[in-house]
């Protein structure tokens, strides 16, 4: 009965999001777009000989729907390499209009942070309210695909109207409570890694939200803390091809917050390029000097827009040579 849900999931009421092909004879799920729990749970159930089940016995705490077992495939519904570049906060329409201009024959995603989860409770903390209207107006007029951070589940409703792709900050890797409401969300998800946030860890928070529903998830490497003071965090350039090999989740690199430091950008997001990321988020501002938030990191869009071009031309080369 199970075998036939999972070969035939329409006739048992689902929709046909998924599809399912047998490798080795076994059901094997291509496209999981449904609650996963009761995929899991099915699973589970019926079919102990599965991969991904006979991991998950051997090792219970190991991330089990983001395994390659499980998802065989990019789930993600994007073309990629994603590039994503605009300012760390949205300051004006100004300020965002010529970033649009000048960006969008390069790329349609723009980042802009509304709510700013801010280290300092006594800075600017994004223009909240105010800008979702900003954006909403601009939205009229302009062509674009705003990426922007969501630090609480009361942001989402709002947020959706205006957004393409949600972005989880740093500090809210294990933040269950927000990665299980975006898991009910249908937009694709921009996980960035904690701090201090181990590999299986960051799978961890992916598998919140896969189980909640949606398995759109991006992974973002943008830098760990380390000993070293003299750059803003340390990139781990081993992530992106560890993680390569453990999933199928695209993995794009943030070198802005990766490095902290203007001219460490570009060297290091070519770098992650050339180790398997499938796109980059980098922070660009029309006046990078004048950025209210981490100005020291900012490019400015012609530097951003050089950069997307040179990390495309890689990306050409790269699977010219098939590597
Ligand atoms: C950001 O993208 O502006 C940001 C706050 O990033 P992170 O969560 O990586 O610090
Ligand atoms: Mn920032």
């Amino acid at each position: 009965m199970i075998y036939d849900f999972l070969l035939d999931p329409a006739h048992h009421g689902f929709k046909t999001w998924f599809k399912n092909t047998k490798k080795n004879n076994r059901p094997c799920i291509n496209h999981i777009n449904m609650p996963t729990r009761m995929l899991l749970e099915s699973i589970n159930s019926i079919d102990h000989q599965h991969p991904c089940i006979k991991h998950f016995e051997k090792k219970p705490n190991w991330p089990c729907l983001t395994s390659k077992d499980f998802m065989p495939k990019n789930p993600c519904e994007l073309s990629f390499p994603l590039m994503i570049g605009g300012p760390c906060s949205l300051e004006s329409k100004q300020q965002l209009t010529q970033t649009i201009h000048q960006l969008y024959p390069i790329t349609k995603y723009i980042r802009a942070g509304i709510y700013k989860p801010r280290t300092n409770a006594h800075q600017f903390q994004g223009l909240g309210p105010a800008g979702v209207e900003l954006i909403h107006d601009l939205k009229q007029t302009h062509h674009f695909q705003l990426v922007s951070e969501i630090t609480c589940p009361s942001q989402i409703e709002g947020m959706s109207k205006i957004c393409s792709i949600f972005q989880v900050g740093t500090r809210n890797m294990s933040n269950t409570a927000l990665l299980k409401a975006l898991g009910q969300t249908d937009l694709p998800i921009i996980l960035k890694r904690s701090l201090s946030g181990t590999y299986e860890e960051w799978l961890q928070s992916a598998e919140y939200i896969i189980k909640a529903g949606n398995p759109q998830v991006i992974l973002c490497e943008r830098g760990i803390r380390t000993f070293e003071p003299a750059t803003r965090n340390t990139f781990d350039i081993n992530a992106i091809p560890y993680l390569k090999a453990k999933t199928n989740l695209p993995i794009i690199a943030d070198t802005s917050h990766g490095t902290g430091h203007r001219h460490l950008v570009a060297p290091i997001a070519l770098a992650a390029i050339t180790a398997g990321a499938d796109g980059l988020l980098i922070e660009a501002h029309p006046t990078p000097l004048t950025s209210i938030t981490d100005a020291n990191q900012a490019l400015s869009i012609e530097e951003c827009s050089a950069l997307f071009n040179q990390a495309q031309a890689l990306v050409d080369f790269l699977e010219s040579n098939n590597t």
